[in-house]
């Protein structure tokens, strides 16, 4: 969004404030964790929420029952709260069926995870499709509960209800679609996924009043069965999504790293790779895997659409990944502000992409006559900008497209953009 609609120097300060914001609230795959969240997103965009009732059918799957949570706790012989749900919404596994009685410690000892690896961190755990219950504590606590009787209770309910996801709209000059997503089912984690979500909603806040060819459309919906039930209510029109991207994790500070779709060629993963390859930034880049978040869903063969996966640090590969250490202190403004820059970036190639014609190809058109050839003496601008009307000029046969010559010169794509403008305002270019 470099051109039109300049980066503000604190959009990672307000991508922070909005992932502080969600941090706290208790989300799952379904429930009003996730309504109080897309509410606190409607904040900033005009999202639409749509509700899906438990036992819909969504292409080889059913929406569940909705899971809700008031509170949860571990109470030793004295009455003494040991666990407590209200500390950390991480301390019961989610999906946890209401249960409230006395057990023994080896009773209890069944029905709790730890990370003994790291003693001092809560695991994050999930049960969405077996009934269950449990709750996860540092291992430290674990080894030092007391041989006695203890009371627990998880005030939970599991009924009929709905899912629950959001969509932002922004239409542009044609039909084609940009895809962006962002999964919303995790609690507590802040670069796993608030993130992404609040990454998105300023991405979607700041394209209020740009014009773009491409209309983008933003979904924030529960990880797997959120994109699932997506893609059943929307089978007829995604043949409309030309370039999608699924953002997680792009808070801290490792990576970036970038999968790509399974077609592995199409123009979001060229952009992407080109806003990378200039990003000053060590980025690795992955082909695509059938595992990691709802590019799975996205990219299945039924579908194959042409949608990528960016985050910093890759998932599963840091400690921080799903314990309470992914909290407020692991993700930083200056990384989600550099994660907005590379989507910006991407999004300005797509948009600016396009094929032209050298209206004067037999021999080099004189560019000093027309003003356009820039003393060099050193300056290293001039040489830059010289060779990209070199580029421009001798690749743009009618076959080549801007993005295809920003690779083969190994130039920003914004230069050689720049420069094609440049060039056309001289009528040295027309477009096919
Ligand atoms: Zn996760």
């Amino acid at each position: 969004m470099s051109e039109d609609n300049p980066i503000l120097d604190d959009i990672g300060s307000e991508i922070y404030a909005l992932a502080a914001k969600i941090f706290p609230i208790c989300r799952s795959i379904t429930g009003d964790g996730v309504r109080q969240t897309l509410r606190e997103l409607g904040a900033h965009i005009d999202l639409d929420i749509h509700e899906v009732a438990t036992g819909t059918q969504v292409l080889d799957w059913t929406v569940p029952r909705e899971w809700n949570i008031r509170d949860a706790w571990i109470k030793n012989a004295r009455g003494d709260k040991v666990v407590d749900f209200k500390q950390s919404n991480l301390h019961v596994m989610s999906y946890s069926v209401p249960v409230h009685q006395s057990l023994t410690l080896a009773q209890l000892k069944k029905h709790i995870h730890t990370l003994p690896d790291q003693p001092d961190l809560i695991p994050y755990r999930t049960s969405y499709y077996v009934e269950n219950w449990a709750f996860c504590m540092p291992h430290r606590k674990f080894e030092a509960l007391c041989d006695e009787t203890y009371e627990i209770c998880i005030d939970s309910s599991l009924t009929n209800g709905h899912l629950t996801y959001g969509e932002y709209f922004h239409k542009g000059e044609t039909e084609a679609e940009f895809l962006l997503s962002a999964h919303i089912c995790h609690p507590s984690l802040a670069n796993d996924n608030c993130s992404g979500v609040a990454l998105l909603t300023h991405l979607a806040k700041r394209m209020l009043g740009r014009k773009t060819r491409y209309s983008y459309r933003f979904v924030f919906a529960p990880g797997t069965i959120g994109a699932i039930t997506w893609l059943a209510r929307n089978e007829a029109r995604t043949h409309q999504i030309k370039h999608g991207l699924v953002v997680s994790m792009v808070g801290d500070n490792g990576g970036p790293t970038f999968k790509m779709s399974r077609r592995g060629d199409t123009e979001i993963d060229r952009a992407m790779v080109q806003s990378l390859a200039h990003s000053g930034l060590s980025p690795t880049i992955e082909e695509f895997s059938p595992y990691g978040y709802d590019e799975r869903q996205y990219c299945s063969p039924g579908f194959n659409l042409p949608v990528a996966m960016l985050s910093r640090s890759k998932f599963g590969a840091v400690p921080e990944y799903h314990t309470s250490a992914d909290n407020l202190d692991f993700i930083q403004a200056g990384a989600l502000a550099e994660s907005y820059r590379l989507i910006g970036d991407t999004i300005d190639t797509i948009e600016g992409n396009g094929t032209f014609l050298n209206t004067h190809p037999r021999g080099e058109p004189q560019l000093g006559r027309r003003g356009l050839y820039r003393a060099i003496g050193g300056d290293k601008d001039a040489v830059v900008a010289n060779m990209a009307m070199l580029w421009i000029l001798n690749q743009s046969d009618g076959t080549n497209s801007l993005l295809d010559i920003a690779e083969r010169a190994n130039l920003p794509f914004s230069i050689i953009r720049r420069t094609a403008q440049r060039l056309s305002d001289h009528g040295l270019l027309k477009p096919v």
